[in-house]
């Protein structure tokens, strides 16, 4: 039973295993993929009343859902890669209030303070949104307890574990909450919040370098109330990882609560999707999100999309993705294949977000709205296989680091008749002076 669809974190993925065997795996899911479903999952749950995180407004310039270009999730997805994002998860641009409490035990009381913690994340995480959203989404996060919330159980009595469902240790865990924080002295106004991070000492629970316990439940219309609002959009965050930017962890469970899915795989066998997204790997040197998450979080507008779907060829120029330029410049192309996949092109090299890109080029990238959270909804493709990558970081999948396709090189999926080329440009790198490549798409 899993009405809460916490998406669950995997521990450091250490090995780059089958990242190879997963470019195979693109060809194959492309040639493979039959969307039968007829129907949407609405996995959003009842609009009736202000809940936590609900955003009754219509997008103004986003994808809105529908056509080509933004595909529905596929039938029973729980949360994937479709359009548009359900309504019960957190909207991904203008204002959003992240209610920010640090929690302790009598197991594990707090160590250092509650600001410290809190400062472990933030205004960093703030940062990296408005960033990854040129300015699209203006998160505002607030401590209005400065001191830990103690929690009335130990630790141990909420049976919480890595994969630890919603029921019944995490709906204990904040019904527990929801009565501290009323009891709180200034009390606790969950009203003026759209979401709620959970900072725990990070005591309780093994350290984030042995396991990961943080998780997400998100769109959640069945979670208990905080003074008449329901906690439907709930990040915790345990343990500390480390690097310089282990505020990610963070970003990437926010991330949820927007209704991005998980990129890794359930299946612990490295990432799909390599360190060109947030909700791949979240450790390690800084990254950003994949053109798609931009655009399914309404982050590029409509005309910074190309969409390529007749017969014939065309040819685009791509800004890179991370160029802040708020108006500027096409983003993404997207090549839509089926009623559910496509393939997403985009710009990527070191700037902004992206700390560690060490191969810039044109991302190619196949996303499919029918795979559910976990499963590999977006598959990296690697313009040069079995290279072993160029990147020595860390906990960065090293293969897919050098994935990107430069000017002379392209992609051919026959089975769907699409090639999709990088031209070779005028000057050695094959590119002008602010990075853009032009990507050439030919459909049969
Ligand atoms: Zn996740």
């Amino acid at each position: 039973m899993d009405p809460s669809r916490p998406p669950i974190r995997t521990p450091r993925r250490g090995s780059a295993l089958a990242a190879t065997a997963l470019l195979a795996a693109v060809a194959v899911t492309a040639a493979g993929s039959s969307p039968t479903d007829p129907a949407t999952a609405a996995p959003g749950g009842p609009a009736a009343g202000r809940r936590l995180g609900t955003d009754p407004r219509p997008r103004a310039d986003g994808p809105s859902g529908g056509g080509a270009c933004a595909p529905a999730p596929g039938a029973g997805t729980q949360m994937s890669e479709g359009l548009p994002t359900a309504p019960g998860y957190v909207r991904g641009t203008g204002t959003v209030r992240a209610l920010t409490l640090a929690i302790d035990f009598p197991d594990a009381p707090g160590r250092g303070t509650a600001r410290q913690r809190y400062a472990e994340f933030f205004p960093r995480v703030r940062q990296w949104f408005e960033a990854a959203s040129y300015g699209r989404l203006d998160y505002r996060p607030a401590l209005p307890l400065k001191r830990w919330l103690r929690m009335p159980r130990p630790f141990r009595s909420y049976g919480i574990e890595r994969g630890s469902t919603f029921e019944p240790g995490y709906r204990r865990l904040l019904r527990d909450l929801a009565r501290a924080a009323a009891a709180a002295r200034p009390a606790v106004d969950f009203r003026p919040y759209d979401l709620v991070n959970v900072l725990v000492t990070p005591n309780a629970g093994p350290p984030a370098t042995d396991t990961v316990l943080s998780v997400t439940f998100s769109g959640n219309p069945d979670a208990p109330s905080a003074g008449g609002v329901p906690l439907a959009n709930v990040s915790f965050i345990y343990g500390r990882q480390t690097g310089p930017s282990a505020f990610r962890v963070l970003s990437h469970e926010n991330g949820h609560v927007f209704g991005l899915p998980d990129l890794y795989t359930d299946a612990g066998g490295g990432s799909l999707a390599g360190h060109w997204d947030l909700m791949s790997e979240d450790w390690g040197p800084g990254n950003d999100v994949m053109a798609w998450h931009k655009w399914k979080l309404g982050w590029l507008a409509r005309r910074q999309v190309r969409c390529v779907t007749g017969p014939g060829a065309r040819t685009e120029r791509l800004t890179p993705l991370n160029a802040h330029a708020p108006s500027g410049g096409v983003r993404m192309v997207f090549v839509p294949v089926n009623r559910h996949s496509g393939y997403a092109v985009e710009v990527r090299r070191r700037e902004g977000n992206d700390e560690s890109v060490c191969r810039p080029g044109v991302l190619l990238s196949w996303v499919d709205t029918s795979v559910d959270t976990g499963g590999g909804p977006v598959t990296v493709v690697d313009s040069t296989p079995h290279s072993g990558g160029c990147s020595r970081h860390p906990n960065v999948d090293a293969e897919l680091s050098d994935a990107a396709f430069t000017p002379g090189q392209a992609f051919t999926d026959r089975r769907h008749g699409i090639r999709i080329e990088v031209p070779a440009e005028g000057g050695s790198e094959g590119k002008n002076k602010g990075g853009s490549y032009r990507v050439r798409v030919v459909r049969r």
